[in-house]
């Protein structure tokens, strides 16, 4: 956390702001006052970082970094939620950040137009300054998922990963610190071990819907771990599945031969 509970408050404008949330039975001024505190990296400013953010920032979280390299295109606007037609051509990570800023002036937003890869990590995570509380996986392909993995067991920072496609999405929330199992101990090497890893939104369409509430079902889970300081889905994948209007939890453990996180 960025600051400590003791000396962080919060003011008039921030107490009026997010009445409605303090009000609820489970929340408190403490988990805003900690969700206020909380610093989150997120990858990928497209179809699932928008509304992920967008709620994220609604609801108070203190310091958000988006890190994105794509440019907005006109297919773009039938589901990320913070870009308009006049922002065609322009990155999604700077229009995503301004956009975010108007929405809540109250906190600090940050836009970074790179590829995020292990290289890159210490320095764009701003890791000399402390770890981040959480990483949120936007992205859309298996590839960059796998790096982002990578990353969060080697910093032993929490990845809340989140994906859409069609009409289907998949939600976890993975602890390296905790030795509960990463990204790899459940779906294992796609990228090389398949040809289904260019299976993205681009290649396979999405529905508007799915990516709105992926996003949101990654923010509520987001909010619950940093504000409650709760894992929603210890061990768990969530999966959503619209057309049927279904979701269910399936349970998943460590793999003790996992190349990623089974050393640490
Ligand atoms: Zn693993």
């Amino acid at each position: 956390m960025a600051d400590s509970l003791e000396t962080a408050q919060l003011s008039d404008d921030e107490l009026l702001r997010y009445a409605r949330q303090v009000l609820l039975d489970g929340w408190d001024i403490d988990a805003q006052i900690r969700l206020k505190s909380s610093r989150v990296v997120m990858i990928g400013a497209g179809g699932l970082g928008c509304p992920a953010s967008e709620t994220l920032v609604r609801a108070g979280l203190g310091h958000i970094h988006l890190i994105d390299d794509d440019e907005i295109e006109a297919s773009n606007l039938q589901r990320q939620t913070l870009f308009l037609p006049e922002d065609i051509g322009k990155p999604k990570a700077i229009a995503a950040a301004q956009m975010l800023e108007k929405i809540n002036p109250l906190i600090t937003v940050r836009g970074t137009v790179a590829r995020l890869n292990e290289d890159n990590a210490y320095e764009l995570l701003d890791m000399a300054t402390g770890k981040p509380d959480l990483l949120l996986d936007c992205t859309d392909n298996f590839a960059t998922r796998d790096v982002i993995n990578r990353i969060s067991v080697r910093y032993q920072i929490p990845l809340l990963s989140a994906s859409a496609i069609a009409m289907q999405g998949q939600l976890a929330l993975y602890e390296p610190q905790l030795n509960t199992g990463c990204y790899h101990c459940v779906f294992g090497s796609v990228v090389s071990d398949t040809e289904s890893d260019e299976r993205t939104c681009a290649n396979s369409g999405v529905l508007a819907s799915t990516t709105a509430i992926m996003g949101n079902l990654q923010a509520n889970a987001a909010l619950q771990y940093l504000g409650l300081t709760k894992n929603p889905l210890t061990n768990k994948l969530l999966i959503w599945d619209g057309s049927q209007m279904q979701q269910r939890l399936m349970g998943y453990r460590q793999d003790a031969e996992c190349p990623i996180c089974s050393n640490h």
